[in-house]
């Protein structure tokens, strides 16, 4: 039996450029005591990759040269020689971005597909949805009724975040790329209004949407829109640094905000998590994501693209704006 694999050849300067992936076809190896086949149904694309790409320790380790590239997977066992495992049983682990990927029985977590789709599981209900829900809840502590807002607000982990602050009774403001993703954090999402930071003033038009300020600023973008929120905070603000993918494809020139002296000024904290941290959390917060779905209570929205030969071109979709919704692969 062949796999096909994606591997990292080069390292990326700027945005990853296709040819630094190796694309191969290679025999499926056989499995030891405790090991499983998984035959991949869903590749979760993560605007984190690009960092996982540079020679450096980050929160994690990078991908060495000739490595399948890391990344989350759904899909179903296909051969198993584990006690816990059968085919047919459908799974989630850290698959890489291949066809079939063996993995060792303790790396698996079993999924419902009543739940959710393959694809969702990736979503609202994998890494995305348990980073928007202790983002905003344990790291930004929102309170019911503070102001909030969200950058990113169309993508996986920013569409949560804008319902969650909903659902709490929160005044929510979004920024996002575009007319058409502002429509969708507005009517869909139900903020009460959606900055398109692509037109231009993003501070003016926060802060006419906003006119008291902002108690938490869920940042996903990093950058000059971090810099704009920092001088709209009000006292006792939250920042909570989720991610600062502006800059994610030069690093080495990431500035931080010049502003910050804000966080003194207002008595604020701004403060950083990895969502790894709260694992142990993760059933509570997927129990009520999930009952909030099938009440009807927030909506999710995937962007599917289609065969394994694509990831080099459907990965830089995270860095222009490509992706509307959780960027997932079918391979
Ligand atoms: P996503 O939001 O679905 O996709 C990335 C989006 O970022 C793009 O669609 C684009 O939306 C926006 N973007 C790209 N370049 C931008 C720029 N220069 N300026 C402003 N916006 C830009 O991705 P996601 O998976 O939900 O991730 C969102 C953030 O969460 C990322 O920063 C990621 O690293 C972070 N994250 C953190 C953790 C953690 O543990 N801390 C875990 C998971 C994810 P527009 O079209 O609106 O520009």
């Amino acid at each position: 039996m062949m796999n096909r694999t994606v591997r990292l050849a080069h390292r990326p300067t700027g945005l990853p450029a296709p040819d630094i992936w190796a694309i191969a076809d290679e025999p499926v190896p056989t499995l030891a005591e405790g090991e499983v086949l998984v035959e991949v149904k869903a590749i979760s694309l993560d605007p984190a990759m690009r960092g996982w790409l540079d020679g450096g320790r980050s929160y994690i380790d990078p991908v060495n040269l000739g490595d399948v590239m890391r990344a989350a997977g759904t899909g179903v066992v296909v051969d198993s020689r584990s006690a816990r495992w059968k085919p047919g049983d459908t799974v989630a682990g850290g698959f890489g971005v291949q066809r079939h990927a063996v993995v060792a029985e303790r790396h698996l977590e079993p999924i419902d597909l009543s739940v959710a789709s393959f694809e969702r599981w990736l979503g609202v209900l994998g890494v995305p949805g348990m980073t928007a829900w202790f983002g905003l809840l344990d790291v930004g502590a929102l309170k019911e009724g503070e102001s909030v807002v969200v950058s990113a607000a169309a993508g996986a982990v920013g569409a949560l975040a804008v319902q969650i602050a909903r659902l709490k009774g929160c005044p929510v403001v979004g920024i996002a790329g575009g007319p058409e993703k502002c429509a969708y954090v507005v009517d869909e999402l139900g903020a009460a209004a959606c900055i398109d930071y692509k037109a231009g003033d993003v501070r003016a038009r926060v802060a006419e949407a906003l006119p008291k300020g902002i108690d938490v600023y869920f940042d996903n973008v990093g950058g000059e829109i971090l810099e704009a929120m920092m001088t709209l905070l009000r006292r006792r603000a939250r920042v909570v640094i989720c991610g600062a993918v502006s800059g994610y494809n030069d690093f080495a020139n990431i500035r931080g905000p010049r502003n910050y002296l804000n966080l003194l000024v207002q008595r604020a904290r701004m403060e950083g998590f990895v969502v790894f941290d709260y694992a142990a959390r993760y059933p509570e917060a997927r129990a009520q994501i999930a009952q909030w779905l099938t009440e009807g209570k927030i909506v999710a929205k995937e962007h599917v693209e289609e065969g394994l030969d694509r990831f080099p071109h459907v990965l830089p979709m995270l860095y222009t704006g490509g992706n509307f919704g959780k960027l997932v692969l079918r391979p």
